[in-house]
């Protein structure tokens, strides 16, 4: 049986299990219906946004804390680029 991607429900913690990979998929952008959920290996799965505000606000907190990775990320990237 194949998993429906499209009906993945948000674990407590806002987090999903990826279907291909089974790492974590974490939120890292949303919309004003939907939240897009990536793992490790950059799967990504589109979902509905869950009604209720303590999940949306764990949402928020994962993708500002994605952003921040990004940012630290990109830094390193144009120290490198320095070097040369
Ligand atoms: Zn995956």
């Amino acid at each position: 049986m194949r998993p429906c991607e499209d009906a993945v429900t948000l674990r407590p913690d806002a987090t999903v299990e990826c279907v291909e990979c089974g790492l974590p998929m974490t939120p890292v952008a949303e919309s004003a219906e939907t939240v897009t959920v990536e793992c490790a290996n950059r799967h990504r799965v589109v979902t509905a946004l869950p009604d209720d505000r303590a999940t949306r606000a764990l949402i928020d907190n994962w993708i500002a804390k994605k952003g921040a990775q990004l940012h630290v990320q990109h830094e390193r990237w144009e120290r490198e680029e320095d070097e040369e």
